[in-house]
């Protein structure tokens, strides 16, 4: 007697490659017929029927074995299901990418690391690293829009453009304008003038 034409006869097994005899004793799964007994997840072979299941490379997985096959989040060590956001070489979550400061997402946005490879949003990475100002002791950031940093140093110091200024007349002083520049006297950051005043004070009889 054919195959086909055997009333009970229902495929030949994927796995094992014997007849599937009966709808009963067999099941379909990926457009392949199984007995019931071999269709199974390929890691804990565990009996698949009626049970949700992933396929990956035509073989069936249980959910359990399936999620352990993904890449887990660096953050959260989840599985990821959907898109994978790739950073320093580590797997995230998009909504696990974020800043290790402020937590404000950083998928799609300008991030930068720091030396222990710590995401940080481009904000609070110049405010946790810039040099401070040692006269308004705040950080020195790019402005708004600009990448680099501008700043003045002098005496081992560094100001803001605009805190670089005689301590005595508060003229903001400058390397490159003629006439402001700097003229310090034992530390003291001074105009021209001002230092001119202090020598003759100190030299004065
Ligand atoms: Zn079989
Ligand atoms: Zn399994
Ligand atoms: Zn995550
Ligand atoms: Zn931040
Ligand atoms: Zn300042
Ligand atoms: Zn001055």
């Amino acid at each position: 007697m054919e195959n086909s034409s055997d009333p009970d006869f229902f495929g030949m097994c994927h796995k094992c490659g014997e007849k599937v005899l009966g709808e009963g004793s067999g099941c379909t799964a990926m457009e392949k017929v199984y007995h019931i007994q071999c269709f199974t997840c390929h890691i804990c072979h565990t009996e698949l029927r009626g049970k949700p299941f992933y396929a990956m490379d035509g073989k069936p997985y249980c959910e359990e074995d399936y999620l352990n096959t993904l890449e887990k989040c660096c953050v959260c060590e989840k599985p990821i299901l959907d898109r994978i956001l790739r950073a320093t070489g580590k797997p995230y979550h998009p909504n696990c990418f974020m800043c290790v400061v402020c937590g404000k997402c950083l998928d799609g946005v300008p991030f930068t690391v720091d030396a222990t490879n710590q995401i940080h949003c481009i904000d609070d990475f110049h405010k946790k690293f810039a040099p401070r100002c040692c006269v308004c002791k705040e950080p020195i950031v790019p402005e708004s829009g600009k990448t680099e940093t501008v700043r003045v140093v002098a005496l081992d110091r560094s100001f803001h453009v605009n805190c670089y200024k005689c301590e005595d007349c508060d003229l903001l002083l400058s390397s490159e304008a003629e006439g402001r520049g700097c003229f310090p006297l034992d530390d003291h950051i001074l105009c021209r003038s001002c230092n001119a005043k202090r020598v003759q004070e100190i030299t004065a009889p």
